[in-house]
């Protein structure tokens, strides 16, 4: 589909709706996904002749979305194994990978969700230790759990939902370590939808009958490796405590997988879904068809299109689950031993951060630094090296800058990259 008017990266809920939107307008898309399948985040779809362990109404969901991309196919293209590098100052985007292309759209949508915080600390790079997306990813790709001694420690829901989806599948956490008081809220959680609390209640009850303890108000400050075991340090209003497991899943909630992509005088640049704000997927699924609709307005000149209510009330519910999880447990960050890794993909520790002196600068930090500098471009690091720099900066400093590329690529995938313009 040489002719494709929008480029849409992302083939989760916000990128796929967004295409039906503009697809139902008369508008042609290429959506592009570098993962294999399209579903996204929370829709991830098992590897083939794998059964799928999402849940009824998860399946009903997708299938939902997947039945209104196929009525609409002569104007949506998918393209998998297909990734985004950046877009130039013309409009022009590089795609690489299977699709690899130069291409021309008229606008494009960046629908690219939300990336797994994890707050750096000691032996939380060590081998055995993932985030725990990476274990619910696994699951869902597999429908099987990873055996031996879990451990799930930060904050936020996710824990909740990936330490209930082990003990589904026969392998159930030693613990779910989890710093705020979620339960020490009954007034504000109250006010959620009904839908959370009963998804809450159903991963509660299924992490009860498994004999798992979820230890609110404790905090993993950092974790060693003795032979093939790791072991954990826990800190609690009781003191502290170790807990020797297999594997450890860290999570410490999600945040905008913003790509740095600026934007760009030649077309429209649409940020729809997770990537925009991290909502969840219900605000995920809204935000894509109102800005596909929005979106189209725009190309074809016709008014645009309303507010989004669906997207304001999980907005509210996600400030209240935001209360409900608040911790202190920024104060173990700065307190870590001077080789804690920061920046995974270079190997920059918390002494090298020290080395660049008090106040450093965003581009001291990059460039004298290597902070915000490896493949993640700072998607894992950049929160944290910018509350450690300059902890009194408010909002929070921003390490990195909008540029092209937005993420690495090899010469080859721009040597090679014919033009679809
Ligand atoms: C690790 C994790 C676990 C989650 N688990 C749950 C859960 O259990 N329950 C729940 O309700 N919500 C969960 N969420 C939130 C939920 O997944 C999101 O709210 C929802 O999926 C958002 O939809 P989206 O379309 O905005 O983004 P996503 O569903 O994340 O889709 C974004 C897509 O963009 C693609 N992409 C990103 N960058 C590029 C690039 N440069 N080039 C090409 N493609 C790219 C990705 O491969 C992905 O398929 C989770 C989020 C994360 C990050």
């Amino acid at each position: 589909m040489a002719d494709a008017a929008v480029l849409i990266v992302g083939a989760g809920l916000a990128g796929l709706s967004a295409a039906i939107s503009l697809a139902k307008a008369g508008i042609s898309v290429r959506v592009v996904d570098r993962a294999p399948r399209p579903g996204g985040a929370i829709h991830r779809q098992p590897l083939p002749g794998v059964r799928s362990i999402a849940s009824p109404a998860q399946m009903r969901r997708w299938a939902g979305v997947m039945a209104q991309v196929e009525r609409h196919r002569a104007r949506i293209e998918i393209l998998c194994e297909t990734g985004f590098g950046g877009l130039d100052y013309h409009g022009v985007a590089l795609l690489t990978g299977k699709g690899v292309a130069l291409f021309h759209p008229r606008a494009l949508v960046l629908a690219t969700g939300a990336r797994e915080r994890v707050q750096p600390r000691a032996g939380w790079t060590l081998p055995g230790v993932t985030t725990a997306g990476a274990l619910q990813s696994g699951m869902k790709t597999t429908a099987e759990a990873p055996k031996g001694r879990i451990l799930l420690a930060g904050s936020g829901p996710l824990l909740l939902a990936v330490g209930a989806e082990l003990a589904r599948l026969g392998s159930p956490p030693v613990a779910v370590v989890e710093a705020g008081r979620p339960f020490s809220h009954p007034v504000t959680a109250m006010r959620l939808p009904w839908s959370y609390l009963t998804e809450a209640a159903l991963y509660l009850a299924r992490l009860r009958a498994a004999g798992v303890p979820v230890l609110t108000g404790h905090h993993l400050t950092g974790i060693t490796a003795e032979g093939q075991e790791l072991l954990a340090q826990i800190e609690g209003p009781k003191g502290s405590r170790s807990l020797r497991v297999d594997r450890i899943g860290l999570h410490d909630g999600i945040a905008p997988n913003d790509l740095g992509v600026p934007d760009c005088p030649s077309i429209p640049v649409v940020r729809l879904g997770d990537c925009r704000e991290a909502l969840g997927a219900r605000a995920a699924l809204a935000d894509g068809l109102a800005g596909g609709e929005r979106l189209a307005a725009l190309l074809l000149g016709s008014p645009p299109a309303l507010a989004t209510p669906k997207v304001d009330r999980e907005r509210v519910a996600q400030g209240d689950l935001a209360q409900i999880y608040a911790h202190d447990g920024l104060k173990y960050l700065a307190t870590q031993p001077a080789e804690t890794v920061l920046c995974r993909c270079e190997n920059r520790s918390l002494a090298d951060l020290r080395a660049l002196g008090p106040d450093p600068t965003p581009r001291q930090l990059r460039l004298d630094g290597r902070f915000a500098m490896g493949a993640c471009q700072g998607r894992f690091c950049a929160e944290w090296v910018g509350r450690l720099a300059v902890p009194d900066h408010a909002p929070l400093m921003r390490i990195g800058a909008d540029r092209w590329p937005a993420q690495p690529f090899t010469i080859a995938d721009l040597v090679d990259a014919p033009e679809d313009v």
